[in-house]
């Protein structure tokens, strides 16, 4: 099972109940942490408050997440991230906190000959890559300030190919990194659980006069004596983009592997033109990279604060693909082994089922 609380839809700035960016995944071995833009761990705090509240056995507790993910050094995807760090010490943190991010060797090279320095616009590095406020980061706080150890892990874009990276973690799923396009390093993340056997069917076991013992013996054999197990269930992924434009060519070798996508959607059709040249995406180009990579539902973020609704970028992307959702600030995205997807949205006690998807 893999469940998306995503906690920040708006871009640059917070808009009217949009937060920035910043995601918290529960997956199967612990929770992961995607983006963490300015304010995230009080966002974390109110939704696992609200999660509490309406008595629900799922929580987003900050002092459980295994690893952090940024997607690139813009600061509404990274700015809450040393406060975070200040937080965790806070609450008593010991155990070792993975951060990943994207980064350039021109940046980590620089960064080796200007330690604590800020690169120039003629330097040809970006201000902004994570090499160079790792460097910071580490210096104003994160290296040794802390009573938990932190791995601050660069992984520069120059050396990852078409068929992205994996990631390993102490997690029992894959994390894929993909390069995407947003004229700073930028790195979209893909999330999968392994493959599974299929369910053991019990009762047809003991319709067919097996005893207990004999049931529990072929319920943990995987090679399926009796024939009572169904169909092997699949692995099942979501991919988070990050900011792009569409054009990531890693995207189109995914087919039909990716359940749900999650892309930024910042601009509608009439700003196209500006959505190429800022490095970003409306959301038709989401709906498109959907449909290219078969992607069974598209959940659009990232919206630009100029809307006051997205209803109408919801429609745009409708109409190239039909399963896309606009999403909300405390919106839950569940996929089950099964494959059934469920998109849910808070209301004031209960979870509000916006759309479910069952495996065709
Ligand atoms: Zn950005």
């Amino acid at each position: 099972m893999l469940t998306l609380h995503v906690l920040g839809t708006s871009s640059a700035k917070p808009a009217k109940d949009r937060s920035v960016s910043g995601s918290f995944l529960n997956a199967p071995g612990g929770p992961l942490l995607i983006d963490c833009g300015e304010g995230m761990q009080q966002r974390i705090a109110g939704h696992d408050r609200w999660l509490r509240s309406i008595g629900s056995n799922e929580r987003t507790r900050i002092s459980k997440i295994r690893a952090i993910f940024l997607t690139h050094g813009h600061l509404d995807h990274c700015w809450g991230l040393l406060p975070m760090l200040h937080s965790m010490d806070k609450d008593s943190r010991t155990s070792r906190l993975e951060i990943h991010g994207p980064t350039s060797n021109a940046a980590l090279d620089w960064v080796k000959e200007n330690p604590g320095d800020i690169p120039s616009e003629d330097s040809g590095v970006h201000p902004g890559d994570l090499a160079i406020q790792f460097d910071w980061w580490k210096k104003h706080g994160g290296n040794g300030a802390f009573n938990f150890e932190i791995d601050w892990i660069l992984h520069p874009v120059d050396e990852i190919g078409l068929e992205g990276i994996m990631i390993p973690n102490q997690n029992e799923i894959e994390i894929h990194a993909y390069v995407t396009d947003h004229g700073i390093p930028s790195l979209a993340y893909c999330f999968s659980t392994p493959e599974l056997p299929g369910r053991f069917d019990t009762k047809a076991a003991r319709l067919d006069g097996h005893d207990e013992e004999m049931i529990r013996t072929m319920a943990s054999d995987a090679q399926n004596p009796g024939g009572y197990r169904g169909p092997i269930r699949s692995s099942r992924s979501i991919l988070i983009s990050g900011d792009t434009t569409r054009n990531v060519p890693s995207f189109s070798r995914l087919n039909s592997q990716i359940d749900v996508l999650v892309h930024e959607s910042t601009f509608d059709d009439s700003l196209e033109k500006e959505a190429a040249s800022y490095g970003h995406s409306t959301a038709r180009d989401a709906a498109t990279v959907a449909s290219q990579m078969n992607a069974r539902m598209l959940c659009l973020t990232h919206f630009s604060s100029r809307f006051q609704e997205v209803s109408h970028l919801e429609e745009e992307a409708r109409s190239v693909h039909s399963n896309s959702y606009a999403l909300e600030d405390g919106d839950r995205i569940s996929i089950d082994s099964d494959g059934t997807i469920r998109l849910e949205r808070k209301q004031s006690e209960s979870w509000h089922l916006i759309r479910e998807v069952q495996e065709s």
